[in-house]
């Protein structure tokens, strides 16, 4: 019989838990039809998360083929396409997948269960992507936590799954002719071809793996002193092979386990963490996309206001910090966490500007784009999720500056403009006077934008906007 593996957000053969159980369970004799599935309806147009995404794929389309595992693309609404698929080989009878736990793929997974099960094709689908489920970690009554801490306290209690390294695949996958992969390899050529990343965009399981080894050398002792400053650039970066599957998290788990104890090895297990904190969070709240978790703030009236958010968008706020982390947004497809909050918490404070925007905006750009650990970062900043900043601690754009990127070297990689500027005024050029300004020849509105709101100012106006909800 017919047996399909369906890679997702899973691109390796290494520790793959669907995978390797397929390879277990199947007789030789079964034939495997190695698919991936381009639904139109999940692309966003012009999204470097999105290009990004396709070249980790095409990377791992060629991986599978120099080990004789042919990938079969599938291009259309997935319930048509494995109707069209059952209807050509009714000998399919059984879908192996890891399961998407939360948000469009837990929608779309749970059509399809239907499907499957009315077809008799067996469902074999697995929890992969996370140290822990959804469900997994609860409170001994039950509930679901709300609050990180609590969690934290659980999860590190928790033994974790181990990781089997990829052995040798000795079984033959044969080639699948079918017109529906024919159309399907076609799309996926004619994407590919679309993309233009501005700049490289390194993927694949062995520059995950170099990463990691890379950075257990060189970052993880020193991750607890350093991973607050984004010039020192000393966080793993790994987000993004996670979120494609190209590196598993039980690998990462069990490496850091590996080394000595320190406190740079602690925050940092906290951080894989809250990736499992804000999956089961998004799990239980699953309107959280659209949706403000705490119900007390689902009527505050968010401002609109599209000039402002172009001016964010293009990191020309007039605060150095916050242009300084949209543009490394823009030009690079990633942020530093740090630069998130505080642009995060401009967005949503300073010009009360709808988090949503910002999630979207978000959503295009990132390359390490996950829905679940970005929605949790917006709301956290905006104060409407759970265990979120209080609406009353606004992130200072000017004194996060000085303290985080103190001498403005980063600033200055970001923002050239400002490369002349005094140490003293590189995170507040609106302190320049006038007479200032025509000594450096540096007029603030003309090379430089004037701060779009007066952070000072704008508190009173903030706390009026939460309280008032
Ligand atoms: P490291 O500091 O090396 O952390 C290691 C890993 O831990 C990360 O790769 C990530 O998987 C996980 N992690 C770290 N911090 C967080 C966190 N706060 N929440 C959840 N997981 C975390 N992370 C994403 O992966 N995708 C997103 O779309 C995303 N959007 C965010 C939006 C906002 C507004 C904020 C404040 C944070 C967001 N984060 C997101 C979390 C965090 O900023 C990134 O995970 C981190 O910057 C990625 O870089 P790194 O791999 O070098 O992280």
């Amino acid at each position: 019989s017919k047996i399909v593996m369906w890679f997702r957000k899973d691109l390796r053969l290494d520790d793959n838990t669907a995978f390797s159980h397929l390879l277990k369970q199947s007789k030789e004799t079964d034939e495997v039809m190695c698919i991936f599935q381009l639904n139109p309806s999940q692309f966003i147009k012009k999204s470097y998360n999105h290009d990004a995404f396709f070249l980790s794929v095409q990377t791992f389309y060629k991986e599978l083929r120099k080990r004789q595992i042919p990938l079969h693309f599938l291009y259309g609404d997935p319930e048509e396409n494995f109707t069209a698929l059952k209807e050509t080989f009714d000998d399919w009878d059984a879908v192996y997948f890891n399961k998407d736990e939360r948000g469009f793929g837990r929608v779309r997974d749970q059509k399809l269960a239907d499907f499957f099960e009315q077809h008799q094709i067996q469902i074999h689908a697995y929890q992969d992507s996370h140290l822990h489920g959804v469900e997994e970690i609860t409170k001994p009554t039950g509930e679901s936590y709300k609050v990180f801490t609590p969690y934290y306290k659980q999860w590190q209690l928790r033994s974790k799954r181990p990781y089997k390294k990829q052995q040798v695949i000795e079984r033959i996958f044969p080639e699948i002719g079918h017109p529906l992969f024919d159309e399907g390899k076609k799309q996926f050529n004619e994407i590919i071809k679309q993309i233009k990343l501005p700049f490289d965009y390194e993927c694949g399981e062995t520059v995950a793996e170099d990463y990691l080894k890379k950075f257990i050398t060189n970052g993880l002792h020193e991750y607890q002193s350093k991973r607050d400053y984004p010039l020192a650039d000393q966080t793993s970066k790994l987000s993004r092979f996670l979120r494609t599957g190209e590196l598993s998290i039980r690998k990462v788990w069990h490496a850091i386990q590996a080394e000595p104890e320190s406190t740079g090895r602690q925050t940092f297990i906290s951080e894989l963490c809250w990736r499992d904190f804000y999956n089961m969070i998004y799990f239980n709240h699953p309107k959280q996309k659209d949706q403000e978790i705490k119900e007390q703030y689902r009527e505050l009236q968010w401002h609109y206001d599209e000039q402002l958010f172009e001016k964010w968008r293009e990191g020309k706020t007039g605060y150095p910090i916050v242009d300084a982390g949209m543009r490394q947004l823009n030009q690079t497809g990633w942020m530093h966490n740090r630069l998130r909050m505080i642009v995060a918490s401009f967005l949503t404070k300073d010009l009360m500007i709808d988090w949503r925007m910002g999630e979207r905006y978000f959503q295009e750009k990132l390359i390490d784009y996950d829905s679940a650990s970005n929605i949790g970062g917006w709301q956290w900043a905006a104060s409407t999720g759970t265990d979120a900043v209080p609406y009353f601690r606004i992130f200072n754009p000017t004194t996060q500056g000085e303290k985080f990127d103190p001498t403005g070297a980063f600033i200055r990689m970001y923002l050239p403009e400002l490369n002349d500027l005094p140490n003293e005024y590189i995170h507040c050029p609106s302190k320049m006077s006038k007479k200032v300004q025509e000594s450096l020849g540096f007029y603030l509105g003309d090379h430089y934008p004037k701060p779009m709101v007066d952070h000072q100012k704008i508190r009173p106006e903030i706390l009026a906007f939460f309280k008032n909800s």
